[in-house]
């Protein structure tokens, strides 16, 4: 990996970021806050939240096995994958490398920091070759994207290949893990220690059941996460999401029972439409989602909305000629969509 002062943007490498009331006197007691210009009524809303959400990331440093000053805590992953153009990538100059078919938002953050995005296109079995991912970068390369499991694909990723773009790129290489609680694949955070260039993204949005509390996390070595902490906005994740974010975090074996049901369904959905005329194909999935190759996926579509049934439509994207993705629902709803395309 280059220099990390090499690979940030000047003007974040010199920023004196915002400092605010509570940054200042941290690590003494105190019990009368006088600096914030809050309203002492309305508590506990009155007052401004932690902005490095410390007490959540204790908890989650028990979860996930990561130290906390390794770990940065966004507005969903949104943010976490956001931050990482305003830090590394010079508008107009720098580019970024990503596969295709892949998740929609680098490409969009790539655009509204006007940073080229170039893709990489996925073989057949929406596999990638590192070689082809490197071949793609330039001097001015400051990240690769990596989703896995990828979405809209389903897949995960090959492990070996996915190291040796860790290890043979020198920019920053972010692995997206959001679905990895449902993956049989182990997560890359146990290989954060040994690559400092590797930035690991998971979120509270799917196998934790929080999409609507948008929390995001980013783990990477901790002088990645003093940048993230430095750019993010200082109060960026507000106070009811850390309690959710806790109250979730306290029961992590809840999860796990909710995951295992939704894998369970996840094979009796997909078995269920190898038996339907109108699908073609099923990918296979490490994820709470699965694409199937229909006949005539828009129309389809279009029926299961008329129905009240909303899956996702994918077929005009890349390698996935009428494809829908479909969400793995509870067993009620699963066998709604099931009843609806029997009817089709
Ligand atoms: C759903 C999803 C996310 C989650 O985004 P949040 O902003 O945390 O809700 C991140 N990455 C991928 C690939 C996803 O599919």
């Amino acid at each position: 990996m280059k220099p990390l002062e090499e690979l940030v943007r000047k003007n974040i490498w010199s920023l004196a970021p915002y400092s605010s009331a509570r940054d200042e006197y941290a690590g003494k007691e105190a019990h009368v806050f006088l600096d914030a210009n809050e309203n002492p009524y309305n508590a506990p809303y009155n007052r401004y939240p932690d902005p490095l959400q410390k007490e959540v990331k204790a908890m989650l440093e028990r979860v996930k096995g990561v130290p906390a000053e390794n770990i940065f805590l966004g507005n969903g992953s949104d943010e976490a994958i956001d931050l990482p153009y305003r830090i590394f990538c010079e508008p107009g100059r720098d580019n970024v490398v990503s596969i295709v078919p892949t998740y929609g938002m680098y490409k969009v953050c790539a655009d509204i920091n006007d940073v080229e995005y170039r893709e990489v296109l996925l073989d057949e079995q929406f596999q990638f070759h590192a070689d082809d991912v490197l071949k793609a970068c330039d001097a001015h390369t400051k990240i690769i994207w990596l989703c896995s499991p990828n979405n809209p694909t389903g897949n995960s990723l090959n492990r070996d290949e996915m190291l040796k773009v860790i290890e043979g790129f020198e920019g920053i290489v972010i692995v997206d893990e959001a679905y990895i609680d449902f993956a049989r694949q182990q997560s890359m955070r146990q290989e954060l220690p040994a690559h400092s260039n590797l930035i690991i993204l998971q979120t509270m949005s799917k196998a934790w059941g929080s999409a609507a509390i948008r929390l995001g996390m980013a783990f990477a070595s901790k002088e990645i996460i003093a940048i993230y902490n430095k750019v993010k906005y200082p109060y960026n994740v507000n106070q009811l999401t850390q309690q959710q974010a806790m109250a979730m975090l306290k029961d992590p074996f809840e999860v796990d029972k909710t995951v295992k049901i939704l894998l369970q369904e996840r094979t009796r959905l997909m078995q269920s439409f190898l038996e339907l005329p109108i699908c073609e194909k099923i990918y296979p999935t490490d994820a709470n989602f699965f694409l199937a190759r229909m006949t005539d996926a828009t129309r389809i579509y279009d029926y299961l909305v008329e129905q009240g049934i909303i899956v996702r439509n994918r077929s005009r994207i890349q390698l996935c000629d009428n494809c829908l993705r479909i969400t793995i629902g509870t067993r009620t709803e699963n066998n709604e969509l099931l009843s609806a395309l029997r009817q089709y």
